[in-house]
């Protein structure tokens, strides 16, 4: 891994770049320097990209906690953010694999190799499982050869939190106040059944303004017949999810399972059912749920901390003792 330079400008709260001129940021394999930060790639949680702005949290030795938001400027957001994930969990995994080597159980350093963003993810004292997730690129990667096609594109929808397949939506809402007129707009990563919500929400508003019916028409159109492309495999799933949204638990659990009828290993399908589940008030089905998402993949966090969540609620202490001895040490995010 070598040295990498980029060029940004810092972004304030409403994410626009401050500053006529751009900064030079240096990456290296140990370090993030900017220009009035200095952190060390292993104490980064991870880095995110949305639209032209990069995060990146972090998170001290000494349980400091920072972040910084900049918008890249030369070097590309996507290729930024895969750098900086690469390079801090590079580092956190040569950690591990040190302590373990101190204390002399070197064989039972085990790790896995993101294929899509290139990141390390240490499995080290970890059951095998069918799936793998990566925490840095949110994608659960079927470790067979009987993937379906198109997993990669499969994450939680930043609005809804469930398991889909979200898309870039903006939404423009024009508007005229008397004689003032302005128009808001926001880019979002959604899943279908969210963005035809939005999509539907714009087109009322702008309904009454002729101006950003076009605009709104084009992105109603693709949220109903451009949004979806699921494979086979996942062919329920936006049916599933709308049920959801619908507070229709039955029908959601009936189309989960026969998602998972076809593909019993998907962590994601089986997440989505316990939040199902647990939102029509079914905690102990919804505990089955999330176990088998974690059995489907040992390292999926978003189900580890649910699970957690509902047995610290109901007082299980037996379960949940066994549940974190078995899953916990996920040590790429740190616990609240
Ligand atoms: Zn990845
Ligand atoms: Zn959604």
């Amino acid at each position: 891994m070598e040295e990498f330079k980029f060029k940004y400008k810092y972004v304030n709260d409403q994410g626009q770049p401050e500053g006529l001129f751009s900064k030079t940021a240096v990456l290296t394999p140990e370090m993030l320097l900017l220009d009035v930060e200095r952190v060390s790639t292993i104490d980064i949680i991870a880095a995110d990209g949305h639209q032209h702005n990069v995060v990146v949290a972090w998170q001290t030795p000494n349980r400091a906690k920072g972040h910084v938001a900049f918008r890249v400027t030369r070097g590309g957001v996507k290729n930024v953010v895969r750098r900086i994930n690469s390079y801090c969990s590079h580092q956190k995994a040569k950690r591990r694999y040190s302590q373990l080597q101190e204390d002399g159980k070197a064989d039972q350093y085990r790790d896995w190799h993101c294929p899509h963003c290139s990141s390390v993810i240490d499995l080290s004292g970890r059951e095998q499982s069918p799936q793998i997730w990566c925490p840095y690129c949110d994608i659960l990667v079927t470790q067979s050869s009987d993937a379906p096609r198109d997993e990669a594109t499969y994450h939680t929808c930043d609005q809804c939190g469930l398991y889909a397949q979200p898309k870039t939506f903006t939404t423009l809402y024009i508007y005229f106040l008397l004689v003032v007129w302005g128009f808001q707009y926001e880019t979002r990563r959604m899943c279908n059944v969210c963005m035809r919500r939005e999509a539907w929400k714009m087109l009322a508003f702008n309904f009454l303004f002729v101006v950003g019916l076009v605009p709104s028409i084009v992105q109603l159109m693709r949220s109903y017949f451009g949004g979806s492309k699921l494979s086979g495999a996942f062919r329920e799933l936006d049916s599933a999810n709308a049920a959801v949204h619908k507070h229709n638990y039955p029908a959601a659990s009936e189309l989960y399972f026969r998602i998972l009828e076809k593909q019993p290993s998907q962590a994601g399908v089986h997440y989505n059912h316990g939040l199902a589940l647990l939102e029509g008030g079914d905690i102990e089905h919804a505990v089955e749920a999330f176990s088998a998402s974690l059995s489907a993949c040992v390292n999926y966090e978003p189900s580890y901390v649910a699970l957690e969540r509902i047995l610290s609620n109901t007082g299980d202490e037996a379960r949940l003792d066994r549940i974190r001895q078995r899953y916990d040490g996920i040590d790429y995010v740190p616990s609240e």
